[in-house]
C-alpha cells in the first residue's frame, strides 16, 4: 500500500505545525511520499509565503535585488528551523536561494520558492530524500503539463526511495524556466506524485475536517461531505469550494485513486473520501454541497426566433474569440441567450468593444449587461433522483429576498446554477444551505 499525502499551507504554517506532519507521516509506513506548500498563515491576518515572495518579486522587478522584502520570508523559516530543533544550514540556503531569485528573475521563479524551501527543511527534519519538482514536474511549450514525460520522470525518480519529500506548486518549461501552477496548485502536484506512484489514496492534508456542505466562512460549521463522487468534486471546487484545486482531479480519475481529505490538527476526524462513480454509495441526500464565486458578468441577448436563425451562436461565439475571452456558462431560452463570464477577463474597455461587437454580428433586440453577479452551484446526484429541487431551491431564494438573475441547469442534473447580484451572495447560500441542510 502507497499513500501519498499532501500538506497544505495551514499544516506547514510552522515549526509546531511541521512536528505534526511529521507525527501523521511517521504514524503509518504506508505514507511513504510526501507533497508539501509553501508555509501559509499562522493567524488571521498573518501572510502566506507564497504572498511574501510576490512581494519579493516586486522588489527585484523595481531595484533588481531582493532587498527588505525577503527579510520576512527569512525570518518565517528561520522561525521554522528553531522551533523545529533541526541542526540545519537555513542562513546558508536562503542566501543561496536569494541570489538565483535575482538572477533567474522571475515571478514564477520567485513564487516557487517558499515550497523548495518548505520541502527542504520537511525531507531533513524527516531525514528523507528532497525531491525538488524542476526535475520531474515538466510543462508542454503552451503551458499544460507535459503528463506522459512527467509521470515518467517522478515515477523514476521515487524508484528505489522508501520515502521522499516532493515540493509543490511548481514544475519546469521546455526552456528550463521554472513555472508554477495557479494558486491552490500544490493540491495538483500532489495529484501528479500519486497517479505516479501509483497510489492507493491520495491524502490531502489541510485545516478542516473535508469537504464542508459549504463554505464555512459564510456557514459557521456546515454538515461535514462523508464522500464525494469525482463528478460532484469537480463541480463543487471549479464553482469555488476551494479545500482542493479545481483541477487536481484529473491525474487521479484517471487510474481510479481515491482522495482523502483529512485535517492536520484532528487527524482522528474520518474525513471526506472522493471516489469514482462506481464506487459512490447515494448518501441519501438531495444535495451533497453548495459553492459559489463572485465577479462575473453576464451579457443577456435577447432576439425573437434566435433560435431558428442559423450560426447565430457561432457569431456570437466568434465575438468572445477576437477578444479572448472565455464564458463559464450560456443558459439560453428560445428567444434568449445569456453569456456569464468572469468579470476579470473583460476589465479595460473589452466588455465595451465585446458588446459592440455583439451587437454588429447578430442585431438583437434587446442586450443588456449585469455586472458584478455571483454564481452558486447547487450540486448533488441525489438531485436527478428526486422531484421538486428546483422548486424549493428558488423558494429559497425567494423567502430570502433575493432577485435571481440568471438560471444554469446542466443536462447531467448534477448541478443547479443561480446567479444573483453579489451583494446578496451570502445571504443566498446560507438560505439554500437551510433550505437542504437544516
Ligand atoms: P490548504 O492550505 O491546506 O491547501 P486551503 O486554504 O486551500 O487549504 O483550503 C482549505 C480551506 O477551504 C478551509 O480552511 C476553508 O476555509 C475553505 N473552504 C471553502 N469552501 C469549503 C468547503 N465547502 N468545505 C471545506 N472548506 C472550505
Ligand atoms: N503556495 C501556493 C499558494 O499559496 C500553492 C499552494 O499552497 O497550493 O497558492
Ligand atoms: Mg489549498
Amino acid at each position: 500500500m502507497i499513500k501519498v499525502c499532501k500538506f497544505g499551507g495551514t499544516s506547514m504554517a510552522d515549526g509546531i505545525n511541521l512536528r505534526r506532519v511529521a507525527d501523521i507521516v511517521n504514524s503509518d509506513p504506508a505514507r511513504r511520499y510526501i507533497v508539501v506548500s509553501a508555509p501559509g498563515k499562522r493567524y488571521g491576518g498573518d501572510s502566506k509565503v507564497t504572498d511574501l515572495l510576490y512581494g519579493v518579486w516586486h522588489e527585484v522587478e523595481e531595484t533588481g535585488s531582493v532587498g527588505e522584502a525577503y527579510e520576512k520570508v527569512q525570518t518565517r523559516f528561520f522561525g521554522i528551523v528553531r522551533e523545529l530543533g533541526l541542526n540545519y544550514p537555513v542562513e546558508e540556503l536562503l542566501g543561496e536561494t536569494a541570489r538565483e531569485i535575482e538572477r533567474e528573475r522571475t515571478a514564477d521563479f520567485t513564487a516557487s520558492r517558499g515550497e523548495y524551501l518548505a520541502g527542504k527543511i520537511m525531507a531533513a527534519y524527516l531525514d528523507v530524500p528532497f525531491i525538488d519538482a524542476r526535475d520531474v514536474m515538466k510543462f508542454t511549450a503552451d503551458g499544460r503539463l507535459d503528463s506522459a514525460k512527467t509521470y515518467t520522470l517522478v515515477k523514476n525518480a521515487l524508484k528505489g526511495k522508501r520515502r521522499a519529500v516532493v515540493a509543490g506548486f511548481y514544475g519546469e518549461t521546455p526552456e528550463g524556466k521554472v513555472k508554477t501552477f495557479s494558486r491552490g496548485g500544490s493540491d495538483i502536484s500532489g495529484a501528479i506524485v500519486a497517479r505516479a506512484a501509483g497510489a492507493t489514496v491520495y491524502e490531502n492534508w489541510t485545516d478542516v475536517s473535508g469537504f464542508l456542505a459549504c463554505d464555512p466562512r459564510i456557514v459557521p460549521s456546515p454538515v461535514g461531505i462523508r464522500a464525494l463522487s469525482y463528478k460532484e468534486l469537480r463541480e463543487l471546487s471549479y464553482m469555488g469550494a476551494n479545500v482542493l484545486h479545481s483541477e487536481s482531479i484529473f491525474p487521479v480519475r484517471e487510474a481510479n485513486i481515491p482522495i482523502l481529505i483529512k485535517n492536520t490538527f484532528r487527524p482522528e476526524d474520518e474525513g471526506t473520501e472522493i471516489l469514482p462513480i462506481s464506487k459512490y454509495r447515494y448518501s441519501g441526500r438531495v444535495v451533497t454541497g453548495i459553492a459559489g464565486k463572485k465577479n462575473f458578468t453576464v451579457i443577456f441577448l435577447e432576439k425573437s426566433l434566435m433560435n431558428a436563425e442559423i450560426g447565430f451562436t457561432y457569431r456570437v461565439l466568434a465575438c468572445l474569440l477576437k477578444h479572448n475571452v472565455s464564458f463559464e456558462h450560456i443558459p439560453s431560452g428560445i428567444d434568449t441567450m445569456s453569456l456569464v463570464i468572469d468579470s476579470e477577463t473583460l476589465a479595460g474597455g473589452v466588455l465595451e468593444e465585446l458588446c459592440e461587437d455583439i451587437r454588429a454580428a447578430v442585431h438583437p433586440d434587446a442586450m443588456r449587461v449585469f455586472n458584478d453577479i455571483a454564481l452558486i452551484a447547487v450540486v448533488g446526484h441525489g438531485m436527478s433522483r428526486s422531484v421538486g429541487v428546483s422548486a424549493r431551491l428558488f423558494d429559497a431564494i425567494a423567502r430570502a429576498g433575493v432577485n435571481v438573475r440568471m438560471i444554469d441547469q446542466g443536462s447531467s442534473e448534477l448541478n443547479i446554477i443561480v446567479g444573483v447580484d453579489s451583494e446578496n451572495y451570502e445571504r443566498t447560500v446560507r438560505a439554500v444551505y437551510e433550505e437542504f441542510f437544516q
